[in-house]
C-alpha cells in the first residue's frame, strides 16, 4: 500500500485510523453480519451510529439544547436554496460575497425574495475579508448570510460580522471542526462534510429551533423543509447512512486527539510552516492578505504560469498531489485539513525549498 499526500480541496484526506477501522468493520460490522451499506436505517444498530455520531458532535462543538443537528444530502449547494425557502419570511436577507461560494448563494437567493449585498470583495478577486463591523443591514432582514472559510480563495472570518441583531447563517464546508465555535452566535451553520469531516453526500445543518418552522415559502417541497427532517430526527427518508457513520468516526478521533482546541493548535502549526515559507521564498507567494489568512486552504503562486505547472507536475511526482489551485484563480493550492498529517506539511515545504533552488 503506498499513500500520498492528498492536498485536495475536497473531497479531501481523511484519518487513516478511521479508514483502517471502517476496512476492518466493512464485512461484519461489529458482529452484526453485515456492513453498514446493507443495514435499514431503521435498524437498532443503524439508530446506535447516528446516534452517537450526533452526541460526538454536540459534545466536540459544544452544541447548546435549543439547537437540533440534521444530517442531509443535496451538497452544500442545496443550502443555498433550503436557506431562503425556509428563513426569508420577509422575503429579504443580507449576503456577503467573499468567494465564489457565497456568490453562488446569493445568486440562489435571489430566486427566492430580495438578497441584497451588503459587502463583497470580488473588487480585488477576494483576496480579503471586508470590514463587516459596520454594514448596511436592512432592517427587515431575516438573516445575515457568510461563507466562513472561503475555499477556493483561501481567506477566513476571524471575527464574525455585525449582524446587528439579525440571524447569521454560515457556510462552514471547508472549515468545520477546525477549531472551536460558539455556536450560540449563528442561527444556523452548516456545511458539506466532503471537506473536512468525512465522505461526499452528507450535509451537516445545526439549527437554532426557533428557525425552523412550517411558515416556509409557498411551493416549498416536504423534503427541503428543515422541519422535516428536524421532526424526524434526520430519518424522514433514507439518510446517507454509510457517510454519516464515516462521519461518526471521525468525530471519535477529534476527541480522541483532544477536541477542537488541540486540532486548532495542531492546524495553526501547520499552516504557521506552509506561511512562513512562503513569507520569505523569492519564488512563491501567498495571494491573500495576511490577516484574512485560512489555516485550511492555502493558495500561492509563482507569478509564472509555467513555473506553476513545472511545480505541479513535479509535485504530483514525489507524492504531493492535487496541489493545483482552482481553474479560476490558476497557481497552487494547499488544502490542510485536519487529517493533513503535519509531516505531509512539512514534506511539502522541503519539496518547495529544493524546487526554488533548482529553478
Ligand atoms: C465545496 C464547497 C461548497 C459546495 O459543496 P457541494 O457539497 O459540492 O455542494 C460550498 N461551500 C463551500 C465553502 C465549499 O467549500
Amino acid at each position: 500500500m503506498s499513500r500520498v499526500y492528498n492536498f485536495s480541496a475536497g473531497p479531501a484526506v481523511l484519518p487513516e485510523e478511521v479508514l483502517r477501522e471502517a476496512a476492518e468493520e466493512m464485512m461484519d460490522y461489529r458482529g452484526s453480519g453485515m456492513s453498514v451499506m446493507e443495514m435499514s436505517h431503521r435498524s437498532k444498530v443503524y439508530d446506535t451510529i447516528i446516534k452517537e455520531a450526533e452526541a460526538d458532535l454536540r459534545e466536540l462543538m459544544n452544541i447548546p439544547d435549543n439547537y437540533k443537528v440534521l444530517f442531509l444530502q443535496g451538497g452544500a449547494s442545496q443550502q443555498f436554496a433550503m436557506i431562503p425557502m425556509n428563513l426569508m419570511k420577509n422575503k429579504k436577507a443580507a449576503y456577503i460575497v467573499t468567494g465564489q461560494w457565497a456568490k453562488k448563494a446569493y445568486q440562489e437567493g435571489q430566486l427566492y425574495g430580495e438578497a441584497v449585498k451588503v459587502a463583497s470583495s470580488e473588487d480585488e478577486t477576494f483576496s480579503y475579508i471586508p470590514d463587516c463591523s459596520d454594514l448596511d443591514i436592512p432592517e427587515d432582514a431575516d438573516y445575515v448570510y457568510i461563507c466562513e472559510n472561503n475555499t477556493i480563495y483561501g481567506t477566513k472570518y476571524k471575527t464574525l460580522p455585525n449582524t446587528k441583531g439579525h440571524t447569521l447563517v454560515a457556510d462552514v464546508s471547508s472549515c468545520f471542526l477546525s477549531e472551536p465555535v460558539d455556536v450560540s452566535k449563528y442561527g444556523i451553520i452548516y456545511g458539506g462534510v466532503q471537506k473536512n469531516i468525512g465522505p461526499a453526500g452528507v450535509v451537516i445543518v445545526i439549527i437554532r429551533e426557533d428557525l425552523i418552522t412550517e411558515d416556509t415559502l409557498p411551493g416549498t417541497p416536504t423534503m427541503l423543509k428543515y422541519k422535516t427532517h428536524a421532526d424526524a430526527d434526520s430519518l424522514y427518508n433514507t439518510p446517507p447512512a454509510y457517510g454519516i457513520y464515516i462521519c461518526g468516526k471521525v468525530f471519535q478521533w477529534i476527541k480522541k486527539m483532544g477536541g477542537l482546541s488541540v486540532i486548532k493548535q495542531r492546524n495553526e502549526d501547520k499552516a504557521k510552516l506552509l506561511y512562513d515559507f512562503l513569507d520569505q521564498s523569492k519564488m512563491f507567494k501567498g495571494t491573500v492578505r495576511k490577516e484574512d489568512r485560512s489555516l485550511m486552504n492555502v493558495p500561492f503562486v509563482t507569478g509564472d504560469k509555467e513555473l506553476d505547472a513545472k511545480f505541479v507536475k513535479e509535485a504530483e511526482a514525489a507524492g504531493f498531489v492535487n496541489l493545483k489551485g482552482h481553474r479560476t484563480v490558476g497557481g497552487m493550492r494547499a488544502s490542510i485539513y485536519n487529517a493533513m498529517p503535519k509531516e505531509g506539511v512539512e514534506k511539502l515545504v522541503e519539496f518547495m525549498k529544493k524546487f526554488e533552488e533548482e529553478n
